[in-house]
């Protein structure tokens, strides 16, 4: 590719921009992580992070995708042959219940539209059936990152305890944790799973799963095989701030670095922080005469939109032309979304001018693309950005 000059726009739903903070703080020598430097590092990082999930119990962190944490959480909890339920919510929920059925557990799949979030109310169906206890968890993506819908997980908890039934909670958080509210603790989740590169800010690399001491005590008895993702060498080894085996060192310095940040900008306010942009793009494709692939605003993303092209339009021809034109990286459309939708990542380290910029990108796009759409999305942006309203 020719000299492109000025920074890369990276707008996917992930990985997100690297703040230069956390840049420099990776840039450093790698130390010995069984020595005192490292101690301190390790019981810094493994307490802080449990604010981020609003948790007061461990998080376990793995070099690994989130595609890692999905592993760990399924196979420290479950046996082969056990039964879940899971939702038919987008192509990452797809993904990872084919993870599951290919470790030999059984799933229960609750039909759904992926355009909207789940729903409380199928599941009680589902677990009022299940007299014998023989489901033993409930497998859910709290922000679908294929089509940007985001999904009540106290309504999922409030759904399991209105039927009174054990199944663990296993959430995915990878799109949310650090960019919309999320509460591990007071949901009552016992797996959550989350990555490094959206809201951490970080590049890919670490993948975590915060626990409950439910989960705790069910992967005493969980009969999957496990060996890297193993929850209780880590644990044993975290007591005393260390790793089983060689941790991703330098991605822990930029952890710990990340860890800062959010809390020098005050967790809430990121939230606040994410509605505001999130809003200023919803209102600019709503201005487009677009059609944000979320169907109900109360289910919508703040750390991405996904939005339709009209029908005969090509999404993935914009995004060739906001790559090629712009230097500007939009995400895709994933499975049977691809050339339908394209997404918009406004999650991580973003602000006001920024997000400004990229939705001029998208703009200048659609009409290289000649894809139909009204003028006065960015004076939406503007007139919503500068009233300062959230
Ligand atoms: N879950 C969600 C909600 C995601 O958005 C992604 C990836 O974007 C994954 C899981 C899979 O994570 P990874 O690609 O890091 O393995």
């Amino acid at each position: 590719m020719s000299f492109r000059s000025g920074r890369h726009h990276l707008h996917i739903p992930g990985p997100t921009n690297i703040p230069d903070r956390i840049l420099r703080a990776i840039n450093r020598p790698t130390i010995d992580h069984r020595g005192p430097e490292f101690l301190e590092l390790g019981l810094e990082i493994l307490e802080g992070l449990k604010g981020v999930f609003k948790t007061s119990d461990p998080v376990c962190i793995f070099p690994g995708s989130g595609s890692g944490g999905w592993e760990a959480s399924l196979v420290n909890t479950l046996s082969s042959g056990d039964r879940i339920v899971m939702f038919d919510q987008g192509f990452f929920a797809t993904a990872w219940r084919k993870m599951a059925q290919s470790l030999g557990v059984e799933v229960d799949v609750i039909t759904g539209d992926w355009r909207r979030g789940v729903d409380g109310k199928s599941l009680i169906e589902k677990l009022s059936t299940d007299s014998q206890h023989e489901i033993k968890a409930v497998a859910v993506v709290h922000n679908e990152t294929s089509g940007g819908v985001t999904s009540r997980i106290d309504w999922i908890r409030e759904a399991i305890d209105t039927c009174k039934h054990p199944a663990l909670l296993i959430v995915d958080a990878v799109s949310s944790l650090g960019s919309i509210d999320y509460r591990h603790e007071e949901w009552g989740v016992d797996v959550t799973i989350a990555a490094s590169q959206k809201g951490l800010m970080l590049p890919p690399g670490l993948c975590f799963n915060a626990l409950s001491s439910k989960a705790i005590a069910a992967s005493q008895d969980a009969g999957l095989a496990r060996v890297v993702w193993d929850w209780r060498p880590m644990l044993a080894a975290n007591r005393e701030g260390f790793f089983p085996y060689t941790p991703s060192t330098n991605l822990l310095y930029g952890l710990h670095e990340a860890l800062i940040m959010l809390e020098e900008e005050g967790l809430e306010n990121v939230f606040v922080r994410h509605q505001r942009l999130a809003e200023a793009t919803r209102q600019t494709v709503s201005a487009w005469g677009l059609e944000i692939f979320c169907r109900d605003s109360a289910e919508y993303s703040n750390s991405l939109t996904a939005v339709q092209v009209p029908k005969g339009s090509d999404a993935d021809l914009l995004m060739q032309i906001a790559l090629k034109d712009f230097d500007l990286s939009l995400g895709t459309g994933l499975g049977k979304l691809q050339g339908k939708i394209f997404r918009i990542g406004h999650l991580g380290s973003l602000n006001e001018l920024t997000l400004l910029g990229v939705l001029c990108g998208i703009e200048m796009s659609l009409q290289i693309a000649n894809i139909p759409f009204r003028k006065g999305g960015i004076n939406a942006a503007l007139e919503f950005l500068r009233s300062r309203k959230c």
